[in-house]
Parts: structure tokens; C-alpha cells; sequence
């Protein structure tokens, strides 16, 4: 039998607000303006996942697809070195994928779908979710069809988390005038990208920002069981850490 499990974000206080983490089993994400640690917190998890359970882990493998061309295995091996794990190996369990178009980004996610009916894949990393969308749909005209097709990856993540308990957690931009929206905008008026489509298939929504100095701010904006709580966090060479 399927059991949700939790994957730490490698802070106690974010997970704290998380009721322990990221869920198996249901799709989470995260959104907020450049550098505040979107894709860092996916490389931790990255290795986090592959942690033991008692430690905050799932015990299982990742797959990372990367639409941005962000992902630094060296930043993995740095956060795998602060929690004992091999470097070497920690790599190797990510599967890394490059998505260089919207289509592609689809054949990709169905491709790493086939190595999950396996494999013990316990997290699925999207960072980012809407860039490439945005990038080959433009325009008020496009809209339509970009929705569609967003829908369509969103159904597929969706299914891969049911079926094989996986953990899907992406990232996500905010809109560039968030005044444009007020009526829908979230915390400090950051809205994210993507619609109603992909605000109905997050069921965790989570923004985050700049706080003091080095500081991260997390804010629940959507749960299903937990409330709409605070946590700082900061960036570390080990990864997201209190
Ligand atoms: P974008 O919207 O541009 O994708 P992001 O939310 O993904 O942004 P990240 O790339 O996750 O942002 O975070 C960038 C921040 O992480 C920068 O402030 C950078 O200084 C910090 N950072 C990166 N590596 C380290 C490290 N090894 N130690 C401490 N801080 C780091
Ligand atoms: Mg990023």
C-alpha cells in the first residue's frame, strides 16, 4: 500500500509550516521573484529525497527537469557532503533532463514517467514550470492554446504522483506587474504565472520572497491541511538551512 511520505526542505522552520515537508502524492509548488532560492531549494531536495525517512527522506530517487539551464551538480555535491551522503552517488540518483522547448518539456516528463514504473522515484522536479510556455506562447492570441497544453502536462504530473507516490514539486515565476492583477494577487501583490489551470493543480502553493539581509521568507498561500504560516529560511553551501 501507497503511503504519503514528507520530504524536507532541509529547514525545520519551513518544514515546520509544510506539517514536515514536501507530500508524496500530490504537487506542490513554489513561486516568487529571482533569487529567492526557488532553485536551490530544488537542488536540497534533490538530495534530501534520497535521505533515509527518519532523516526527512523518502529513500528514493530524482528526477530533475530543468527548463532554465540552472542546475549545478557541483551545488549537489556541496549539500550532499553536509549530510554524510557520497557525492558520486547522490548524483547519479538524479536523473537530470534538459527541456529546451515546451514540447519538449512534455516528451521528457513522459519519459522519466517509464523509468518510475521500476524504480523507486520518490520526487519529480520541475524548475521551472511555466518558462518555456511563456516563452513559445506569446500573446494575448496564444493563450488559449498555451492553457491547453499546460493542462495537459499538469494532468500527466498529476497521474505520475498518484500512481507512483511521487513527490511532484515545481517552481514558478511571478508576474512582472503584479498591478495588473490586483484582484487576484497574493502577498505583497507577487501573483503567479500560469492561470487558473495550474492554480487548481497545485494542491501546496507557496511564495517566497527577500526577508533581512540574507534571509528567506516562506508563506503557505495554499494548503489542503495546513495554515497560512511564515518560516524563514537561509542559503547555504549545504543547501536551504534555518
Ligand atoms: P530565479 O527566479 O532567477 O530562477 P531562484 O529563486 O531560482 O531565482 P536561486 O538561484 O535558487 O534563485 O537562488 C539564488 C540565491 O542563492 C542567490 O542569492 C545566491 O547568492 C544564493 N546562493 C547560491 N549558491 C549559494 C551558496 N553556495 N551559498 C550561499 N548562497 C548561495
Ligand atoms: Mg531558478
Amino acid at each position: 500500500r501507497k503511503r504519503v511520505l514528507k520530504i524536507s526542505t532541509g529547514s525545520k522552520q519551513f518544514d515546520a509550516i509544510l506539517g514536515g515537508g514536501f507530500a508524496t502524492m500530490s504537487i506542490s509548488e513554489v513561486f516568487g521573484e529571482f533569487r529567492c532560492g526557488k532553485t536551490q531549494l530544488s537542488h536540497t531536495m534533490s538530495v534530501i529525497a534520497q535521505l533515509p525517512k527518519d532523516l526527512g527522506g523518502a529513500e528514493g530517487k530524482v528526477a530533475f527537469i530543468d527548463t532554465e539551464g540552472t542546475f549545478r551538480p557541483e551545488r549537489i555535491t556541496q549539500i550532499a557532503e553536509r549530510f554524510g551522503l557520497d557525492p558520486e552517488q547522490t548524483l547519479e540518483n538524479i536523473t537530470y533532463a534538459r527541456a529546451v522547448n515546451s514540447e519538449h518539456q512534455m516528451e521528457l516528463l513522459n519519459k522519466v514517467a517509464e523509468y518510475f514504473v521500476n524504480n523507486e522515484y520518490r520526487l519529480l522536479i520541475i524548475d521551472s514550470i511555466m518558462a518555456l510556455f511563456r516563452v513559445d506562447y506569446v500573446g494575448r492570441g496564444e493563450l488559449n492554446e498555451r492553457q491547453q497544453k499546460l493542462n495537459q502536462f499538469l494532468s500527466k504530473l498529476t497521474h505520475v504522483a498518484e500512481e507512483f507516490n511521487v513527490a511532484v514539486f515545481m517552481t514558478n515565476q511571478v508576474q512582472s506587474d503584479p498591478g495588473a492583477s490586483a484582484l487576484f494577487a497574493g502577498a505583497d501583490g507577487r501573483k503567479p504565472v500560469g492561470g487558473h489551470i495550474l492554480a487548481h493543480a497545485s494542491a501546496t502553493r507557496i511564495l517566497l520572497r527577500k526577508g533581512r539581509g540574507e534571509e528567506r521568507v516562506a508563506k503557505i498561500q495554499d494548503s489542503p491541511d495546513m495554515p497560512e504560516k511564515e518560516a524563514t529560511y537561509i542559503i547555504t553551501n549545504g543547501g536551504i538551512n534555518d
